[in-house]
């Protein structure tokens, strides 16, 4: 493994300057019980590990575009709605701009002149930084180690800085999806995605046709490639399968299983009640044996994104069946996206040993107070279960990944802040106690269900 550079893992103190100015506005310092501002400090300070985002490999001049960034990118799908702090309509965007390339400095006349010299700007700098800009950017953010979801890393995406996590719902689909994509104009574009994703792994590992037995394909297809994705680096897989299909995966006999696997390998179209119980079943294996080689596993659970997205079929309880697997307990889960904004069920399935969230796309959606509303909450009941993540991803040139790792970064620890203070103020911990939480959330708690060395 190659580090092509040392980096300072502190924030630099631009950083936690930056950031000091992001969080403490003097406006918002009159109007409301202030922020303890020695706690902000200390906050600004931790170098944080993000336990999920979609960051892009800085792309040469003339080179194909980064496709692997997402199993299930959203092109292709019918226009839908973003929530508004993601949109550049949010003066957020203009702050995390002006923090990373001192846009404040321009004094750009119109927003097609200012989007323009933005454009620029950042293709500049991506082109001045080469395989360094990823990295650069996470000392933006004041962000230690980023978990990358994505297909496949690649130059400037190198540990210690990043971390695979790769995509696993291909697996769960060896056999004609066409019915299953029947549902929904959405489905209909993506399943034909996860469909190529399994293709890519069975040339991976030179498998030229699918095995005529379920517990063929299990062992020449499923535990090689997790064991594939353990030997390249990754720490967890991820799930996405709530673009898909609901959450409630059963635990079907493996007879009926194995017999619809075995009727349909050669050709044909299961039913939708065949094809689910063996997405079940192969849910269950995908999971226990991602555990066995020391992956955890991370499963998209927010009220979005997608213009037929079935909210009802993310909610988190839904998953209550599968963690109370007890052939599971050795697979530690993460609800990623915390459940949003379905919070409450999350924090019931934390009382399980095995089970965790954490706060990416809340940092982007939410403001700091409403994300700081559900810190209390969660904090107050199972501190140790909750982690830092971005989901920074990138919409176009004007709003790369880098800016949205900023805003995360920036929200998450605003949000912190105003949690751990209003503890604090209520008499609830200490001082201490504030910044042992704050450790927690933004860096320590990854360090525990990802088994990383703290460096
Ligand atoms: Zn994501």
């Amino acid at each position: 493994m190659v580090i092509r550079m040392r980096f300072s893992p502190r924030p630099g103190r631009l950083f936690v300057r930056v950031l000091l100015i992001a969080l403490l506005p003097a406006s918002a310092l009159l109007a409301q019980a202030p922020i303890d501002s020695a706690l902000t400090v200390y906050i600004a300070a931790i170098r944080a590990i993000d336990s999920h985002a979609h960051p892009m490999r800085p792309i040469r001049a003339g080179a194909p575009a980064d496709t692997d960034f997402d199993a299930l990118s959203l092109d292709g799908l019918a226009p839908f709605g973003f929530q508004h702090r993601l949109t550049l309509d949010d003066p957020i965007w203009r702050r995390a701009q002006n923090a990373l390339y001192q846009t404040d400095a321009w004094h750009a006349t119109t927003d097609s002149a200012y989007r323009a010299a933005l454009a620029v700007t950042v293709a500049r700098a991506v082109a001045e930084r080469g395989d360094q800009f990823p990295a650069w950017a996470l000392d933006q953010a004041g962000i230690d180690i980023m978990l990358a979801n994505r297909v496949a890393m690649g130059p400037g995406l190198d540990a210690p800085r990043f971390r695979w996590v790769s995509f696993v719902d291909a697996l769960m689909l060896p056999l004609d999806t066409r019915a299953e994509a029947a549902a929904t104009p959405d489905t209909r574009a993506l399943y034909p995605k996860e469909a190529t994703l399994l293709k890519r792994y069975l040339l991976d590992l030179h498998v030229a046709r699918l095995p005529s037995t379920l517990d063929g394909y299990v062992r020449a297809v499923v535990i090689p490639t997790l064991e594939r994705h353990r030997a390249g680096g990754a720490v967890a897989v991820k799930f996405e399968a709530a673009y898909l299909r609901p959450l409630d995966f059963d635990d079907p006999e493996p007879a009926i299983a194995r017999r619809v696997y075995a009727r349909y390998v050669a050709g044909g179209v299961p039913t939708h009640a065949e094809y689910k119980r063996l997405e079940d079943y192969l849910f269950r294996v995908i999971v226990r044996e991602a555990g066995r080689v020391g992956m955890a596993v991370q499963i998209h659970t927010l009220e979005s994104f997608g213009a037929f997205y079935r909210t009802a079929g993310a909610a988190p309880h839904l998953l209550e069946p599968a963690l109370n697997d007890s052939t599971l307990r050795g697979t530690k889960f993460v609800l990623v996206h915390g459940g949003w904004p379905l919070v409450s069920e999350t924090q019931a399935l934390l009382a399980k040993p095995n089970v965790y969230t954490d706060i990416s796309a809340m940092d982007l959606i939410l403001s700091p107070t409403v994300l700081a509303g559900v810190l209390r909450q969660w904090l107050g009941e199972f501190p140790d279960k909750v982690l830092f993540g971005t989901d920074a991803f990138e919409t176009d040139a004007a709003q790369g990944w880098e800016q949205a790792a900023w805003v995360a970064s920036t929200t998450a620890r605003n949000a912190l802040a105003i949690a751990l203070t209003e503890m604090m103020r209520d008499g609830e911990i200490g001082r201490d106690r504030a910044q042992a939480l704050a450790r927690m959330v933004l860096r320590e708690n990854a360090i525990a269900v990802y088994g990383l060395k703290d460096r």
